[in-house]
Order: C-alpha cells, then structure tokens, then sequence
C-alpha cells in the first residue's frame, strides 16, 4: 500500500523513503518506522471508533497471549487491534486473534456455567455464585478425604501436609499477578501439581 493512501496513519514518508524503509530493514521494521500509532488513533477519531472506550485484553486462542485493544461502545465491542505496546505481539495479530471479533457476538457462545446433575440427561444453567458454592463445596471435600498429613521413609515419619487429588492448570492469558495468587492458592490447598496450558 502507498503510504498515501492510508491517510493519517503514516508519518508522511515519501513513496521512494517508504521503500528505502522496507528494503533496509525487512517489512517489520519499515512499518514500524512509518507507522505512527498516535495518528493511526487520531485518524480513527472520525470513523466508528469515535466516542468508543478502548479495553486492554489477551487472546483468548492460544498459549502466546498476544495482547488486543477493544473498542467498546454502549457495551458492544465494536472493534479490536493488536495491541502496538504488548510485549509479546507488538500490535500484530494471526487470523485467529483478528477474528475475535465473531467469537464475541456468537449467539452460541456460553456466557453462563452449565451444570449437569448426577444422572442428568442434560445441561442447565445455574448462576455463578452457585457454581462458585458448588465448585468451592467439591475442593474442600476432596481435600479433606485425600489430606495427607505425613509421608513414612524408612521408619521415620515426616510431616507432609498435601493432597495428591488436586491440580491447578494456568492458562497464558492469566497476567503475572494472577499468576501469583494462584500459586500462593495452590499451596495454600496443599498441592504440589501446579501446572500451564501452554506445557500441555
Ligand atoms: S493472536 Fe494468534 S498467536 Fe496471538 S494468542 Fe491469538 S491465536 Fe495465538
């Protein structure tokens, strides 16, 4: 693309500076010498984004966690980017994370817990405080029927204080503090298995 016809969010290079760019550095580079996401934001100010709220959020597909900026109006995302100041993917986005858009509207998408009883024949919505009780009920029976409270070696005894029932499985979108807590949660329950989705 002619770096004039994407008005506003080009830092006016000439055509023959635009190509000098891309042959000195490879595309990654020239785009980000010529691009301005400052004024890419400011020509948006105009079109669809005008008046939309801007939220930071990970891709929810894969194990990268490429960061995205939503723009939200009146509740509704109306738009998403990759997020130029993420770490991970520096404002790029595979065809999967730029189609996040869809999985958002998705009239099938599951938006409340499904709860199936004990010889159940199907699914039902329940609340999440309900699915909070319910879950939080499951853990601390499972504990304590699986506490361990010592581990034998040879004749001598030591103290343990675990259970091997429980697991923890973090995901990539989960940030550095959360992170934190869960581990800190994890052993607060007494597990040693604490795992990541992206090892699996
Ligand atoms: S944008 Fe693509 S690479 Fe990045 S997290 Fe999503 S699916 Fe993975």
């Amino acid at each position: 693309m002619s770096p004039r016809l994407a008005e506003g969010g080009l830092v006016g290079p000439s055509r023959r500076s635009f190509f000098k760019a891309i042959a000195a550095g490879g595309a990654g580079l020239a785009l980000n010498d010529v691009v301005d996401p400052r004024r890419v934001r400011a020509a948006a100010a105009g079109t669809k984004l005008k008046d939309a709220r801007e939220v930071r959020t990970a891709c929810n597909f894969c194990s990268c966690g490429c960061g995205i900026i939503c723009h939200v109006k009146g509740g509704e995302l109306v738009h998403l980017d990759g997020d130029p100041d993420h770490v991970i993917n520096q404002g790029a986005l595979c065809s999967k994370g730029a189609a996040m858009q869809a999985t958002h509207s998705a009239s099938w998408r599951v938006q409340k817990p499904l709860y199936r009883a004990p010889g159940g024949d199907g699914w039902q919505a329940i609340s999440w405080d309900e699915a909070f009780d319910k879950i939080a009920a499951k853990i601390k029976a499972t504990r304590d029927a699986t506490w361990i409270a010592t581990d034998k070696v040879g004749d001598k005894e030591y103290k343990a204080n675990r259970t091997d029932a429980i697991a923890f499985l973090g995901g990539a979108q989960n940030t550095n503090e959360e992170c934190y807590l869960y581990a800190k949660m994890a052993r607060l329950f007494g597990t040693a298995y604490v795992e990541h989705q992206a090892r699996l």
